[in-house]
């Protein structure tokens, strides 16, 4: 078993342009890993936790992106779903 530290997110226009979503994320180590690795990781039983500021959550896996209507899958979130500074969709883009 392995953990992961993630920082940083990238995000992509969803494909009718109407909210960017999470594709991927960036490690402490600076390693760029697609969502579809990320859920790969933590079906393999891996550890992944959003780090900031000191505060910090635990990401789980979603079928799709939480907005209605996209298809956008595999997505993460963090767990629970908690206050801005270790929220997965707030860490800084990089
Ligand atoms: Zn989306």
């Amino acid at each position: 078993m392995a953990m992961f530290t993630v920082v940083r997110v990238r995000k992509e226009w969803s494909a009718d342009r109407s909210h960017r979503h999470i594709e991927g994320v960036l490690t402490a180590a600076n390693v760029y890993y697609d969502c579809q690795q990320v859920v790969a990781s933590i079906d393999a039983g891996n550890i992944w936790n959003t780090s900031l500021d000191g505060y910090s959550a635990r990401i789980t896996t979603l079928g799709y992106c939480p907005v209605p209507s996209c298809l956008a899958k595999p997505y993460l979130k963090t767990h629970p779903d908690s206050w801005d500074l270790d929220n997965l969709e707030n860490l800084p883009e990089g």
